[in-house]
This record gives structure tokens, C-alpha cells and sequence, in this order.
């Protein structure tokens, strides 16, 4: 591991003082920054340790969503009443994450920020990855890229991004909360992660020293019927390589409105809006979930040793609306 200087921020606007520092990084838990400081792929001089400020709250917001604080606990998050009533998306997407432990230490911000799992960005040993070695190429494009992207990949990059709670936040249309040397702003979850293109080295849009302060839930009526599938190749502790976060408000056997969003395919939450607005309006059926999952993976090329991908994820979309929905 490299050396670093610690410092710990008490106020939001000390920690983004702090990160005016060259090559500072902020750290919540450390379940994800640590291990990657001890493998030499990221190497910090400054961490500013954020996880001590005031921002752990889960409170319900004027209009009846709900806002997370950044620093609050995967697992507080998960067992929090306001999140298990109104959000049971977000609760099974976060149970279905890491393990008990490691949900004990993660915050929600460092969560959004947790880098790719692609294996050769994490052993230094390989020489080509753009993501951490900008111009470097990429080891994974024509290597072992079973757990790589089916949609929205580019020629620089094949990551997809690892967080399961992302993806449940996608389909519930949170928004994420912001502050930084340029003051605060709000990110639409469905734009906070973004594609590598030529820069895949940017997992986000964030900009330098920004810090998340809270997610933000509207009020959806989407509590009845909800399912996060998530398919892995063991049943616990593992990354997804399909997930499907599927929530619908159905009254009068109706689908009034859905949430549909995908994970383990791309560099972020893969959510189509066109494919949630064919669900709507009439009841849910095989033909109308078929379609929408045509609709998600409209575009997918897949590579040498994830092309089981793409009909997994057409099967995960209609089995995870079935569940949500109470389709038999
Ligand atoms: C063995 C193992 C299995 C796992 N399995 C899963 C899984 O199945 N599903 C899943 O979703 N996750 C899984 N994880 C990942 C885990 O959820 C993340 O490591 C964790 O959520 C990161 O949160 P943290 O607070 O520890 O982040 P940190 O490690 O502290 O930080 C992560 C990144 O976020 C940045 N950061 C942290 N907080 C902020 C902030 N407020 N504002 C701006 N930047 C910030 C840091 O600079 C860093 O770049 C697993 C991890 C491990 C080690
Ligand atoms: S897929 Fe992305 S993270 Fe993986 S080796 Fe290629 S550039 Fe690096």
C-alpha cells in the first residue's frame, strides 16, 4: 500500500476543503477504497475520512419520499421501517449485496462509488486496462469477459458496474444529492453513472471533490410489487451477472406504472423508460413482459464468453416481472 495522510472531516464543507488537495480521495466504510489501496490500483496521497459526519439519517422528506443520508449504513438502510414499507426494492437489493459484515461498514455513498470488479483492473499484474491505466487498452476485450458488459460498452472499456443498490435506486427514480467546491446539485439516478466511451477511467459525472450528501426517494406506489432478482453464480457473497430490479404499480389489474432497470450488463444501471412505458396501461401479461425485455436489450452484443448473457437477462426481466407483478 502506498503512503497516504489521513484526515478526518467533521463538516461537509471541512471534507470538501479537505479534497482540494492533490490526488485526495474521500473514504466511507473503506470495503471497497482499502482493498484497492492494498493492491496498488488506487493510490490516494490524502483520504479524508467522511464517514463521521453528520449525514447517516434516513428521514421522510415533505412530499413523502424519503431521503438516505450518505454516511447511513448499507444494513441500517435495509432494515430502516420507511425503507421496508415504502421501498421493499431497495431493501432486497441491498440484502442481496456482500455479506452481513461488509453491509455493517458500507455507506450508500461510498455504494454508488464502488469501482468494477472486471478482474483485470484490479491485478496490477496486467498491463492493459483503460480504466485504471488511461490508453493502457483493455486485457478483458479480447481475455476471459465472461462477467463483462452486454450494452452500452465501448472499444476502450467492458466493465459493468457492480452495485446492486444502484440498481434498485435506478428503477425507483432516485436522485442523488451533491456538494462540492462549486456548491450542491441534484444528479438523476439514471445519469449518475455513466458510460466508459473513451474515458472509462469515470465511473460517474461527478466532479472533482465533489461529495454525495443523501439519496433521494420520491413517493411511488410501487410497495406491492416489487422484486430484485439477482443471479450469481453462487447463492451468497457474489457479484451479480444478471440482476433485474422490477417494481410496478398495478390497480384494477392494471399497470399503472414501472420501474425496470438492470444490473451485472453494463457500466451502470441499464434502464430503458421506453421499455417501462409498454408495461403500462393494460394488464401485465407474457406478451407485454416479452416485449419489454426486447426492449431492454435492444442493442446487446455480447463477447467471446458472455454471450449466456443475453438471453439470461430476457429470461430475468420477464421471471423478476412475474414475481412483481404475482404472474403465475
Ligand atoms: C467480498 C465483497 C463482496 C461484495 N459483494 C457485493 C455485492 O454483491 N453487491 C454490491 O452491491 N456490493 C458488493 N460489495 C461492495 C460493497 O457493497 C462496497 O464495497 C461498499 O458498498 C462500498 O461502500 P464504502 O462505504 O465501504 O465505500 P469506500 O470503500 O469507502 O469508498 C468507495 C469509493 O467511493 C468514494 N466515496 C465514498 N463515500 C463517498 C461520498 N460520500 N462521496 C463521494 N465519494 C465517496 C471513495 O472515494 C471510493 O472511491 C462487496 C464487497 C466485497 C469486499
Ligand atoms: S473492461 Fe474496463 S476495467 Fe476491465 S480491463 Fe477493460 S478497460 Fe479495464
Amino acid at each position: 500500500m502506498n503512503e497516504f495522510r489521513y484526515r478526518r472531516a467533521s463538516t461537509v464543507d471541512e471534507a470538501i476543503g479537505m479534497a482540494r488537495e492533490p490526488n485526495a480521495a474521500f473514504i466511507g466504510g473503506g470495503t471497497n477504497l482499502l482493498d484497492l489501496m492494498k493492491g496498488g490500483v488506487m493510490t490516494p496521497a490524502t483520504l479524508i475520512d467522511v464517514s463521521r459526519l453528520p449525514l447517516a439519517d434516513i428521514t421522510e422528506l415533505p412530499d413523502g419520499g424519503v431521503r438516505i443520508g450518505a454516511m447511513a449504513l448499507n444494513s441500517d438502510t435495509a432494515n430502516h421501517p420507511l425503507i421496508r414499507q415504502r421501498y421493499p426494492l431497495l431493501t432486497q437489493a441491498l440484502l442481496a449485496g456482500a455479506s452481513p459484515q461488509l453491509r455493517n461498514k458500507a455507506t450508500a455513498g461510498g455504494n454508488l462509488l464502488q469501482r468494477t470488479r472486471c478482474y483485470y483492473f484490479y491485478d496490477t499484474g496486467f498491463d492493459r486496462c483503460n480504466k485504471r491505466m488511461p490508453g493502457s487498452g483493455c486485457a478483458a476485450m479480447d481475455g476471459f469477459n465472461r462477467i463483462h458488459a452486454i450494452l452500452g460498452a465501448s472499444n476502450a472499456c467492458i466493465a459493468t458496474h457492480p452495485s446492486d443498490m444502484a440498481v434498485a435506486l435506478a428503477a425507483l427514480r432516485a436522485t442523488v444529492r451533491v456538494k462540492g467546491p462549486a456548491g450542491e446539485r441534484t444528479i438523476a439516478m439514471q445519469d449518475f453513472h455513466r458510460l466508459p466511451g473513451s474515458t472509462p477511467e469515470h465511473d460517474a459525472i461527478l466532479n472533482p471533490g465533489e461529495l454525495i450528501t443523501a439519496i433521494d426517494l420520491p413517493r411511488t406506489a410501487f410497495a406491492q410489487h416489487a422484486c430484485y432478482l439477482k443471479v450469481r453464480d453462487r447463492a451468497s457473497y457474489a457479484f451479480a451477472l444478471v440482476s433485474v430490479a422490477a417494481a410496478l404499480d398495478i390497480r384494477g389489474g392494471i399497470v399503472r406504472d414501472a420501474g425496470l432497470a438492470l444490473g451485472g450488463v453494463a457500466h451502470k444501471p441499464w434502464r430503458v423508460p421506453q421499455a417501462e412505458a409498454m408495461l403500462v396501461g393494460r394488464p401485465l401479461d407474457n406478451q407485454s413482459m416479452r416485449a419489454a425485455a426486447d426492449a431492454v436489450l435492444q442493442g446487446a452484443q455480447a463477447y467471446k464468453y458472455n454471450q449466456f448473457k443475453i438471453p439470461l437477462a430476457q429470461r430475468s426481466i420477464v421471471r423478476a416481472l412475474s414475481v412483481a407483478g404475482g404472474v403465475t
